[in-house]
């Protein structure tokens, strides 16, 4: 038995008539926001049994297109229930899963085919995954729907994209906000930190994972998975010292929105903000090696600024609404707090800088600046590290390195133990730049 939560005479009427009429749009619309809930009812045992703790895979995906609609066909192991959600700038159509595990290797995804641009898969929490699809051009995804395959073995969730005009596909994107603002309000906050350990908190926040994969390396390996291990291994050494509470706003490929892990860290009163990347470079850059950024409102220099400016971007890539995002938190503080905070982040770049001369290849101006996301919290001192550029085969291998890391995350643990050593000295006072 199959359970669809919209009517079908609805997207029936629409393609006939290309949505020229209001009213009946406006019906599809409610129709398309609901959640599309595919329930089957197998009367195998083992079927069930094979479900019921592991996650569903999806091994498969399919995108053809002819001249009225392009079709995605994902063949999953279990049946699960599939929301579509528009955004716009840039136009993409967003597949909220359950906590599916997508077996696809992003190399393989389909590209250009219909109003398909691209297309990325990964988990975006513990509970959900989530298929971003960039579009060449405005289009809904008027039918989705899930049919058994392999002899009811697996489920294959076909999803059928009807290209539109501008109007109703804003329209769409209209609508979505306005459910979405209505189901945040009352969202629980998080919860607080750990009042008896006193100890310092030092939030490792390693870049992107999930959908957004980060920069891409010239041997094909991702930035998110680089970073990942990094993050992990400094993790670990900072604990087995003793002298600090460590967490990380994510253990495992899995995305989590930029304000989220500033919003992380401040809900659990962090002392310090490390954020772990390895980019690439355009073309003729002159940055290269070891770098430590701070937050700034103005970017030191231009380069900077286009490295911020596309790690801002993340939110967009694992399929976020850029318009619905928290802003800056800066403006509840105040000016003064954020000043002294940068001072903080600055005091614990040169610290770092400091460390790392002879264990790791520095830039020549290795301590910049610019409009970060992640270092906007204005009570935590906050910095961004680029271990290096993955546009590069030699940086690759080094940051790949076993070597290298054990060199690096010692420099690293060295640094934090020094800056928090500072702190104390100066009783928490440092000299605040204009
Ligand atoms: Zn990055």
């Amino acid at each position: 038995m199959e359970i669809m939560s919209f009517d079908i005479r609805h997207l029936m009427y629409y393609s006939r008539n290309d949505g020229s009429n209001n009213r009946r749009f406006s019906n599809f619309l409610i129709y398309f926001s609901v959640i599309f809930l595919f329930s089957c009812f197998l009367s195998s045992f083992s079927w069930a049994k094979a479900t019921e703790k592991q996650l569903a895979i999806v091994d498969s995906l399919q995108v053809q297109s002819d001249a009225q609609s392009t079709t995605l066909r994902f063949i999953v192991s279990a049946d699960v229930a599939v929301e579509a959600a528009v955004l716009d700038q840039p136009l993409r159509i967003i597949l909220e899963w359950p906590d599916v595990s997508f077996q696809l290797s992003p190399d393989s995804l389909p590209k250009g085919v219909g109003v398909v641009k691209s297309l990325r898969a990964g988990m975006v929490s513990h509970e959900r995954s989530r298929v971003v699809i960039e579009l060449s051009e405005p289009a809904l995804p008027l039918k989705i729907r899930s049919e058994p395959v392999y002899s009811g073995a697996a489920r294959e969730i076909i999803v059928e994209l009807f290209p539109t005009g501008r109007a109703q596909f804003e329209e769409a994107v209209s609508k979505r906000r306005e459910q979405a603002a209505r189901r945040d309000q009352g969202a629980p906050e998080s919860p607080a930190g750990d009042p008896v350990d006193q100890r310092p908190l030092i939030v490792i926040d390693p870049g992107h994972g999930g959908p957004d994969l980060g920069a891409t390396g010239v041997t094909g390996i991702f930035e998110k998975d680089i970073v990942l291990s990094f993050a992990k291994e400094l993790a670990r050494k900072l604990k087995n010292i003793g002298e600090f509470r460590v967490a990380m706003t994510r253990e495992r490929d899995v995305f989590v929105p930029l304000d989220d892990r500033v919003k992380f860290a401040r809900a659990r009163g962090a002392s310090l903000f490390l954020s772990i990347h390895a980019d690439t470079l355009s073309g003729n850059s002159e940055v290269r090696g070891l770098t430590v950024y701070t937050g700034s409102d103005r970017a030191s220099d231009p380069e900077s600024a286009r490295l911020a400016e596309s790690e801002n971007r993340s939110d967009i890539a694992a399929g976020l609404d850029e318009a619905q995002s928290v802003e800056a938190v800066t403006d509840i503080l105040g000016d003064l707090m954020m000043r002294e905070t940068r001072a903080h982040s600055n005091l614990f770049a040169r610290t770092l800088v400091g460390q790392m001369t002879n264990a790791a290849k520095l830039n020549k101006n290795p301590i910049r600046s610019a409009g970060f996301r992640v270092l906007r919290a204005p009570d935590i001192p906050s910095a961004l590290l680029e271990l290096g550029y993955i546009s590069s085969p030699s940086d690759i291998e080094l940051l790949t390195s076993v070597g290298w890391t054990d060199r690096a995350t010692d420099r690293l643990v060295g640094a934090i133990m020094d800056f928090f050593e500072a702190r104390r000295n100066l009783g928490g006072a440092v000299s605040i730049e204009p």
